[in-house]
């Protein structure tokens, strides 16, 4: 039995930062609900398509948004997501910091996009200031954190420990990884623990080019994920963690649901309920880690499948 943790980054953009305000209440209806002329294909249609299948999903939210617009939008997608069942984690995005009505942070200079740029005392106060936020907002306490764009470095995990918060899933060896002070010598694709917090790393994967790639739905297709899910089983993994976000159903112009990737993510999730008897798809509460003793080399999918992927995204990219 593997352990899958099927996690969506629930997260609302103004695309850009100008007259944010005005633009904030179409913005909160495109990313989260996903309105197209043919349905809402965002938060709704993946809680749709988990239910469908008896799912459960980790959804990690981003609330310092509301630190400018309020708490309201935050409830509402605590709600949603709370009713049906789901876990709801924290995932900071740094560059509302400077957006926000009641400064986070002393001397605040302007707008920092990662977390891993902020000292550990700022860290520590960023992160128990959004787990505040979710719980106003109606949510349980979180045990989890992911940073914004896997932004993080060591100290975020100091961070994490001084806030009880005992999980984290931000090391992605296609991003900050490597050079986030975590394991900087071997890339992490099983969970360890580090400084008192436990890192279930993204899935990452070869796939026949010369870098890694991550296990998102956007990013492979089906046939690849499947692969790289039975893989992970036969060769004893611990963990295996997929990502999603609340708008990535949508084409990139978020006018039209994406059919492809509406069709990876429905598959998906008939794949892990179809073998449930091999793929536990669970959250973090209640987790008792179950650690590597060392870190086997990334999964690795064949090229052939790869080929037929730049295929498809080729067609995605045609269809935008
Ligand atoms: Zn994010």
């Amino acid at each position: 039995m593997l352990d899958v943790f099927l996690t969506v980054d629930v997260e609302v953009w103004c695309d850009g930062w100008n007259d944010i305000d005005a633009q904030f209440p179409s913005a909160f209806q495109r990313y989260i609900y996903g309105h197209t002329p043919r349905g809402d294909y965002g938060l709704p249609h993946q809680l749709h398509q988990l239910q469908e299948h008896g799912l459960t999903a980790v959804f990690f939210v981003e609330p310092l948004f509301s630190t400018r617009f309020g708490l309201q939008p935050l409830a509402e997608i605590v709600s949603l997501i709370q009713e049906r069942g789901h876990e709801i984690q924290l995932h900071l995005h740094t560059e509302w910091v400077d957006e926000s009505i009641e400064p986070l942070l002393d001397n605040i200079t302007g707008k920092k996009q990662f977390l891993r740029y902020f000292s550990l005392p700022e860290q520590t106060i960023l992160i128990e200031a959004g787990a505040k936020l979710i719980e106003s907002a109606g949510g349980q306490s979180v045990n989890a954190f992911r940073a914004g764009s896997f932004g993080f470095n060591r100290d975020t995990l100091r961070a994490l420990a001084a806030n009880r918060i005992a999980f984290d899933s931000s090391y992605n060896a296609t991003m900050f990884g490597l050079d986030s002070g975590v394991s900087p010598e071997v890339p992490l694709v099983e969970p360890i623990e580090c400084e008192g917090v436990y890192e279930y790393p993204m899935t990452v994967f070869h796939s026949g080019t010369r870098s890694l790639r991550h296990a998102q739905v956007t990013a492979c297709s089906h046939r690849e994920m499947e692969g790289l899910l039975w893989q992970a089983l036969q060769s004893g993994r611990k963990a295996f963690v997929i990502l999603s976000h609340s708008f990535e159903l949508l084409n990139g112009s978020m006018n039209r649901p994406d059919d492809i990737v509406v069709a990876r993510f429905r598959n998906l999730c008939s794949f892990l309920d179809r073998h449930r008897d091999c793929f536990q798809v669970r959250g973090f509460h209640g987790l008792t880690p179950d650690l590597a003793p060392s870190q086997p080399l990334p999964l690795t999918s064949p090229v052939w499948k790869t080929g037929l992927r730049i295929l498809e995204q080729g067609i995605r990219r045609g269809f935008r």
